[in-house]
């Protein structure tokens, strides 16, 4: 039986890559602070500990495993990479967990771990127009990401290849581009975009009004949390080392975001632009290199992903509501 180790399988892009590899067959260990806030973990073995600790990657890492993903990391949305307040945090936490994970891997003789870096490394000066955005992977140098999450997912890019050119791993790294789906936070302050609009769109009223960060007229694309983990698998069992874009092409303004999932939810909404982080004015996948070097690119749109989405943060908040209306 194959053997995979899943780190930040208690998140949620961690959380559903158990629940596949458990499909394909796979015995998995998963491994987080905490379990998966919303359902139970498909995992064989979940470990509840700490990655920055050295003596807990030891016991995390006691064999060699056919795959390792490398997910964990402190991270959040908007609020809470690009507001200044957790910068220290947010780079010592994920640059000790990775430090900490490439090397007690080769030490274990592993051969192959998939990293999840970000979009969020590219140059913030090819990301000031926002109908035209750069994020062509050769684009990376000279680096200037516009936040800390970035310069640490940059590091630990070429911490990862290092390995492979030093130890002769064959370790796996992907840019993420804003990942959404079911399962994953929807409230709290480390949601992202997607799932935060969805849950105001859901609370408002027919014709009511929401808030949204900035003037909504810098774009994004988002990518459905289904193409997200088969990018990755096919990424990790694949010959091509990386790094490369696993996102969506089809860009949208955050505005045009609301309209759709508006649409969706049947209303009316009128937004109220305020001030708040937005990060760059324009950022999109570029797909080109994916496609030629695994011959898969995504494909679903970005509407099918969001009624999915919608259905499911409204069913949240219908819980929500119902779980307190029996406390009361
Ligand atoms: P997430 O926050 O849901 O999952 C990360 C998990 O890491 C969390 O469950 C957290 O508890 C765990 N973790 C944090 N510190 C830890 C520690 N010290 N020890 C053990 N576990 C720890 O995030 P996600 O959306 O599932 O993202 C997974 C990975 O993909 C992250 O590395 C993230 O930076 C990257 N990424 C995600 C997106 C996205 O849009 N979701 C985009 C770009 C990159």
């Amino acid at each position: 039986m194959k053997t995979a180790l899943v780190c930040g399988a208690g998140g949620f892009i961690g959380s559903h890559l158990v629940k596949r590899l458990k499909r394909e067959g796979f015995w998995v260990r998963g491994v987080d602070l905490k379990f998966p806030g919303f359902a139970e973990t498909e995992a064989d073995d979940f470990i509840v500990a700490d990655l920055r600790d050295q003596s807990v990657v030891e016991r995390v890492i006691d064999r060699s495993f056919d795959e390792i993903y490398q997910l964990a990391a402190d991270m959040g949305g908007a609020g809470y990479i690009f507001t200044g307040e957790h910068d220290a945090d947010i780079m010592h936490n994920s640059a000790t967990i990775n430090l900490n994970v490439a090397d007690r891997a080769y030490k274990r003789n592993n051969k192959r771990i998939f990293y999840s870096s970000s979009a969020c490394m590219y140059p913030a000066y090819n990301q000031e127009d926002p109908e035209n955005p750069n994020c062509v992977e050769s684009s990376a140098y000279p680096a200037a990401p516009d936040s800390e999450y970035g310069w640490e997912k940059l590091f630990s890019e070429r911490l990862f290849l290092a390995y492979n050119r030093n130890y002769g791993m064959v370790n796996r790294v992907a840019r993420y581009h804003n990942i959404f789906g079911p399962e994953g936070t929807w409230q709290g302050g480390k949601e992202k975009a997607p799932a935060a609009i969805c849950r105001k769109v859901a609370l408002a009223a027919n014709n009511g009004e929401i808030e949204i960060w900035g003037d909504g007229a810098q774009t994004r694309s988002f990518l459905f949390i289904d193409e997200c983990i088969e990018g990755t698998i096919r990424l990790t069992r694949s010959n091509f080392e990386g790094p490369v874009n696993i996102g969506s092409e089809e860009m949208v303004t955050i505005n045009q975001l609301v309209d759709i999932v508006a649409d969706i939810a049947g209303k009316k909404i009128h937004k109220n632009h305020i001030p708040g982080p937005t990060g760059v004015r324009g950022r999109n996948s570029d797909n080109r290199l994916i496609e030629e070097k695994l011959g898969w690119a995504p494909g679903a749109t970005l509407r099918a992903g969001l009624e999915k989405t919608y259905a499911w943060i409204e069913a949240q908040i219908r819980s929500n509501s119902a779980g307190n209306k029996s406390a009361a």
